[in-house]
Parts: structure tokens; C-alpha cells; sequence
């Protein structure tokens, strides 16, 4: 490969500490990600309840108003009822028999019950109306604060994603550098390394006589080979890629 072919020649203990510095890149990269992690589903959360809300808000005041327009309803049936009652009252005056009058008498007397239950439906309407009136200023007062909530965890989403954003991408392009110094059969294993640990850790310095990565003991003849840095050495245990313990200053 052309590719390939133009690349310097490398010595191991450039290739190591190139792959170490990748490592750092990549485990900045990785607590960037952690910081931003828990917040987006913070704010996915209070989106979700406040969508749940004002479903519940538009169901009460759809409710409210099919009350509504019962009470309406029946009002008009109870003026129906009562044209109708004065109609036949009238009509009890012109009756050839006491047939006739008794039959009237009947119509009057049914149509004075359909007022009745008009009347009685019509107060529990308005009972139920004044209950879910009640329920519904709980939601609106709930839904107001929770849109305070909304907006304040929504701007610091924005604000962190903002702020991490740029150093995220700068970092990706510095990783990105950074894998063009290691051979590719290097970076595919780092990779690797770094998919199936936890921590993301997949090159380690050796920590007081041990792993890095998985805190086995590493033999004194080991730690020296890895001092050298002569050749890429991985760890017995765990499959890390070993570099010289950092003297962090
Ligand atoms: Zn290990």
C-alpha cells in the first residue's frame, strides 16, 4: 500500500508512547462523555412529564366541557318539557272525556319527571365539573413548575454541551493524529483492548509492581523489558498494552 509504504520507520518506544498518548486522549474524550451522560436523559425525563401532563390537562378539559354541554342539553330538554306540559294543560281544558284528561294527566306527569332527571343529572354534572376543575388547577400548577425545571436543566444542558462540544472535537482530532503515528495492526488491537475494558483503559503504566489495567503483580525482569521500552509487552493477566510508570509531577 501506498499508504503503508510512505510511512517513517518508527522505533517501539515512539510507537508506545504514541499509543499512550492516544490512550490519554481517548480517556478524556471518555470523561467528557461521562459528564455530559446523565443529563440528557434528565431533561428527556421532564420533557416526558410534561408531555404526560398536558395530555392530562387537555383530557380534563375535554371532560369538563362534555359536562358541559350536558348541562346545556338538559337544560333545553327541560324547556322542551315544559312547553310540552303547559301544551298538554291547555289541551286538558278541551277534552270530550275523562279518557282523554287522565291520558293528559299522564303525559303531564311523565314529562314532570323528565324534568326531575334533568334537574338531578344536571347538579351531579355540575359536582363532577367542580372536582375535576380541582384536578385540573393541581396539573396547571404542576405543569408550571415543572416547565421552570424544563428550561433551567434544558440551558445547562445546552450550556455543557456547548462548553464540551469543541474540546470533545478537538480531541477527536487529536486522537485521530495521533493513530496516524501507530501502525494499523497497533491501533486495531488498541482498539479492541479498549471496546472490551470497562474503564476504556487498554495501554496502562505499570503502578507499584503491577498492572495498570488489572493490578497483577508483574515480575521484576518484566518491569525492566518494559522499561526499556524495546518492545510493545502486554500484560499476562489481562492483555494490556504496558508503558514505564509516569512520574506525574
Ligand atoms: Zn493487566
Amino acid at each position: 500500500m501506498a499508504g503503508a509504504a510512505s510511512k517513517k520507520e518508527v522505533s517501539v518506544a515512539e510507537k508506545l508512547d504514541a499509543l499512550f498518548e492516544l490512550q490519554k486522549i481517548d480517556s478524556e474524550i471518555d470523561r467528557i462523555r461521562t459528564i455530559r451522560g446523565e443529563l440528557p436523559l434528565e431533561v428527556q425525563d421532564l420533557e416526558d412529564e410534561l408531555s404526560g401532563l398536558e395530555t392530562r390537562i387537555s383530557k380534563i378539559q375535554e371532560e369538563m366541557k362534555e359536562l358541559d354541554t350536558e348541562i346545556l342539553d338538559r337544560k333545553n330538554a327541560t324547556k322542551d318539557a315544559e312547553t310540552a306540559i303547559s301544551k298538554y294543560k291547555e289541551q286538558q281544558n278541551n277534552v270530550r272525556n275523562n279518557r282523554e284528561f287522565e291520558s293528559l294527566a299522564k303525559e303531564i306527569e311523565f314529562q314532570e319527571l323528565e324534568i326531575k332527571l334533568h334537574d338531578k343529572k344536571s347538579k351531579e354534572a355540575k359536582v363532577r365539573i367542580a372536582n375535576k376543575k380541582e384536578l385540573l388547577d393541581e396539573a396547571t400548577e404542576r405543569l408550571s413548575f415543572r416547565q421552570v425545571d424544563f428550561k433551567a436543566k434544558q440551558a445547562e444542558l445546552n450550556e455543557i454541551v456547548g462548553e464540551t462540544q469543541k474540546e470533545e472535537d478537538e480531541l477527536i482530532k487529536r486522537s485521530e493524529e495521533a493513530k496516524k503515528k501507530i501502525d494499523e495492526r497497533l491501533v486495531f488491537a488498541y482498539n479492541r483492548l479498549r471496546g472490551n475494558a470497562k474503564n476504556g483503559l487498554s495501554v496502562v503504566p505499570v503502578d507499584r509492581d503491577a498492572c495498570g489495567g488489572c493490578f497483577n503483580k508483574i515480575p521484576p525482569q518484566r518491569q525492566l523489558d518494559i522499561q526499556s521500552k524495546k518492545k510493545v509487552i502486554v500484560c499476562e493477566h489481562c492483555g494490556r498494552i504496558l508503558v514505564p510508570t509516569t512520574i506525574e509531577d
